[in-house]
């Protein structure tokens, strides 16, 4: 009992925190997204296209969460606006960034400047579902090679995800992935998600991925 309540107050510091982000993101007009996905999902790849389709048009800064190297920091500095690198090893919480963590960073961040904060989370579906970072919407990436029993064995991350995208859809042909049936279990969980079938390989479904947050931003004017 005495260890279910601590983990109580930590979330529910987490959240008052992740709240404070959000207000501060607000007020400055930055849009922020959370990405979340196992290793090897494509969450770097996906920040690469998105950067390559929407930098010219908008100031986008990235923060990346890895436990131990900066690998995917020095993969995105040369698009991105600005890159906060946050490397958990150390950190009591390492498997997920965490509200505090965010907050550090954007303190940093010239956020009149930038129009949408990325937040790459630390590659794992299990602690990146409990804590909320401020961001505005939170993007769980899958991808064809993990097997579509994820959302079986990992409900909590979809349950909570604004929108879902599927990557290496070009590898369709070569694995056992049922896409239909992938997504009836998500919706039975999480009623209002959105899907996007995309391959930051080939760059098919870019276009709509990067529509959806186009459109999510529309009430936060753009800066020229
Ligand atoms: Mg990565």
């Amino acid at each position: 009992m005495k260890r279910i309540e601590i983990i109580q107050n930590v979330l529910a510091a987490n959240d008052s925190i992740a709240a404070q982000n959000q207000r501060l993101l607000d007020s400055h007009n930055v849009f922020a997204i959370n990405i979340m996905s196992s290793p090897g999902a494509g969450k770097t790849s996906l920040i690469l296209q998105t950067l390559s389709k929407l930098n010219k048009r908008l100031s986008i800064a990235v923060v990346e969460g890895d436990i131990a190297s900066t690998l995917d920091a020095e993969k995105v500095k040369n698009e991105a606006f600005a890159v906060v690198q946050i490397t958990t090893r150390y950190m009591s919480e390492n498997c997920s960034l965490i509200a505090n963590m965010i907050s550090r960073a954007i303190q940093n961040l010239p956020l009149d400047d930038i129009d949408l904060l990325i937040i790459e989370n630390v590659g794992n579906l299990i602690c990146p579902s409990e804590f909320i970072l401020g961001e505005h919407k939170r993007i769980v990436i899958s991808s064809l090679p993990e097997g579509d029993d994820k959302p079986i064995k990992y409900p909590m991350i979809f349950a909570g995800a604004d929108a879902v995208v599927i990557n290496k859809i070009d590898l369709l042909p070569y694995v056992d992935f049922d896409v239909p049936s992938f997504q009836n279990t998500i919706i039975n969980l999480n009623p209002t998600v959105k899907f996007f079938q995309v391959s930051c390989k080939t760059g098919i479904g870019i276009e709509n991925w990067c529509s959806y947050l186009l459109n999510e931003m529309i009430p936060m004017p753009t800066k020229s």
